[in-house]
């Protein structure tokens, strides 16, 4: 592990996500999402599905009211379990 994040970042949550939970966050509205690293090389497990691999991202809701991490939103995302 040698991640070099040491910037702050308030209102952005940094996870894992495979190109398919990639693309249901893609999906979403309200969220904003965009790489946290354009040069990592090295996938990680994915946060969401823990199945597939992926990169890091920053996560973040384009409006101050959004619930973007509404719990069981993923739920619906079968194809991702
Ligand atoms: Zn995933």
């Amino acid at each position: 592990m040698s991640r070099t994040f040491t910037h702050k970042t308030d209102e952005s949550t940094l996870t894992t996500l495979c190109p398919r939970c990639l693309n249901a966050f893609r999906n979403t509205r309200g969220i904003r999402v965009r790489r946290a690293d354009p040069g990592q090389i090295v996938k990680e497990p994915c946060t969401y599905c823990q199945t597939n691999f992926g990169y890091d991202y920053y996560i973040q809701p384009t409006s101050p009211k959004s619930t973007y991490f509404k719990k069981g939103r993923f739920d619906d995302e079968s194809e991702c379990a």
